[in-house]
C-alpha cells in the first residue's frame, strides 16, 4: 500500500497548492476589486445627479431630500470605513483586556482619537452605559482559557478564526471579502451591513426615479444632453437592477444571521450541529443567542447600554459592544439540568457531549435513564465543536 499512500499524499499536496494559489490570488486581486467598486459607485452617483437629478421637480427634490443626502453620504463613507477600519486582530491578552488597548496608528485615527471626524462622540453621541452586566452575569470570562492558533501561533479567543488570505487571526470573523480586500470581523461588520443597506436603497432609488431616462437612452431620436454617455447610463441602470436584487438578498441574510447572533462561519457550524442534535432527539442552543432584539441591539451597539439609534443613519465609527475576547451568553432554559450523567456515552455524535445540558420535563429525575426524556438540550461552547482543524491549535495559559 505504500504506492497508494504516496499517491494520496501527492493529491493532498496538490490540493494545498491550489488552495494557497487561490488565497494568494484573492489577496492580490483585492485592490482591483476595491478600485472597481469605487469606479462603479462613483459612476452611479454621477449618473444619478447628472441625468436623473436634472429632470427632478423641486417638490420631489424637497420631499426626497433626506434620501438624496443620506444615501450618497452613507454609500461612500461606509464603503471607505469598511475598507479602512481593521476587522480586529487578537493582540496579546494583557493588552486586549486593558482599558486602553494599544492600537495601530490607523486604528487610533479611525476609532479612538479625540476629534476624529468619524467618531460618534465628535458629533455629540454618547454611549448610554456599559454592557458589563451581561458579560459578568453568567460566567467569569476573564478566567477562561484561551486557545492558541496553530497557523500564526497567536492567541485565539472564542469566535476568532484564522484567515488564510489575511494570514492572521480575526476577531469574530465573518468571512473574507474580496470587495473590501479584507476580512469582515468584529470592528467592521457593522459598516459592512450598513453599506449593503445603503447600496440596496441607492440602487432602488436610482432604478425607480431613472426609468423614464432609460427609455430616453434607448431612443436615438431623443436629444441626449447629459455629460454621462447614453451607453454608460444604460449599463449603470442595468447594473443597478442586478445589484438591487442581489445585495438586498445578501443583506437580509446577514441581518438574519446577526439577529441569531451568529457569524457566517458559525451559521454553517450551527446548522450542522442543529441537524446532529436533532438526529439525537435533542435541541441545539446557540450560546450567544440572547433573543432577536438584543442580538440586533448588541450588533449595532444601540439601545440599552449602547448608542442612540440615530447613529444607524450616519456613517460613524461605533465601537463594538464586545472587546472580542468574551461575549455575553444566553441563559439555559428553565427546565435544563446540568450536568447529565451517563448520557454522553449513549450519543451517536460524541462531539455533542461537551455541551450537553438536559431536561427532565416530562417526568422525574429518572426519566432520562429510561430514555423517555422530554426536551434535551445541547449548547455550543467556544466553537470547540467545529473548530477549523488547522487553525485550532491547543490551549495557551
Ligand atoms: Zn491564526
Ligand atoms: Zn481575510
Amino acid at each position: 500500500m505504500p504506492v497508494l499512500r504516496g499517491c494520496s499524499a501527492l493529491v493532498i499536496r496538490c490540493f494545498k497548492r491550489v488552495e494557497h494559489a487561490a488565497d494568494w490570488l484573492t489577496g492580490a486581486a483585492g485592490p482591483v476589486f476595491i478600485f472597481l467598486c469605487w469606479v462603479l459607485i462613483s459612476l452611479g452617483g454621477f449618473a444619478f445627479f447628472d441625468v436623473i437629478g436634472r429632470g427632478l421637480q423641486w417638490s420631489i427634490i424637497f420631499l426626497l431630500s433626506p434620501i438624496l443626502v443620506l444615501v450618497p453620504l452613507n454609500l461612500y463613507v461606509q464603503y471607505y470605513l469598511v475598507t479602512h477600519v481593521p476587522p480586529g486582530f487578537p493582540s496579546p491578552r494583557a493588552i486586549a483586556l486593558s482599558p486602553n488597548p494599544i492600537k495601530s496608528s490607523r486604528e487610533r485615527w479611525l476609532t479612538l482619537e479625540e476629534g476624529s471626524l468619524f467618531r460618534a462622540e465628535t458629533w455629540g453621541f454618547r454611549r448610554l452605559g456599559h454592557h458589563a452586566e451581561e458579560n459578568d452575569a453568567r460566567m467569569d470570562t476573564r478566567g477562561r482559557r484561551v486557545r492558541r492558533c496553530r497557523k500564526c501561533d497567536g492567541p485565539k479567543p472564542e469566535r476568532t478564526h484564522h484567515c488564510s488570505v489575511c494570514r492572521r487571526c480575526v476577531l469574530l470573523m465573518d468571512h473574507h471579502c474580496p470587495w473590501i480586500n479584507g476580512c469582515v470581523g468584529l470592528y467592521n461588520q457593522r459598516h459592512f451591513v450598513l453599506f449593503m443597506f445603503w447600496l440596496s436603497l441607492g440602487c432602488w432609488v436610482f432604478a425607480s426615479l431613472g426609468l423614464s431616462n432609460l427609455w430616453e437612452s434607448f431612443s436615438f431620436k431623443s436629444n441626449w444632453t447629459y455629460y454621462t454617455p447614453r451607453l454608460a447610463y444604460t449599463l449603470v441602470y442595468i447594473l443597478c437592477i442586478a445589484m438591487g436584487v442581489a445585495v438586498p438578498v445578501l443583506g437580509t441574510w446577514h441581518v438574519f444571521m446577526v439577529s441569531r447572533n451568529e457569524t457566517s462561519i458559525e451559521s454553517h457550524d450551527n446548522s450542522w450541529l442543529e441537524g446532529k442534535a436533532k438526529s439525537e432527539g435533542m435541541i441545539y442552543l446557540n450560546p450567544y443567542d440572547l433573543g432577536r432584539r438584543r442580538n440586533l441591539e448588541l450588533f449595532f451597539n444601540v439601545g440599552v447600554n449602547g448608542y442612540s439609534r440615530w447613529t444607524l443613519l450616519l456613517p460613524l465609527v461605533i465601537p463594538p459592544a464586545s472587546n472580542g475576547w468574551s461575549f455575553p451568553r444566553r441563559a439555559l432554559p428553565a427546565d435544563a439540568i446540568v450536568p447529565v450523567e451517563n448520557t454522553a456515552q449513549s450519543l451517536h455524535a460524541p462531539e455533542l457531549a461537551e455541551g450537553l445540558v438536559s431536561s427532565h420535563m416530562n417526568g422525574g429525575p429518572n426519566t432520562m435513564e429510561n430514555g423517555k426524556a422530554g426536551s434535551r438540550y445541547v449548547m455550543g461552547d467556544d466553537g470547540s465543536f467545529t473548530d477549523d482543524e488547522e487553525g485550532g491549535g491547543g490551549w495557551m495559559d
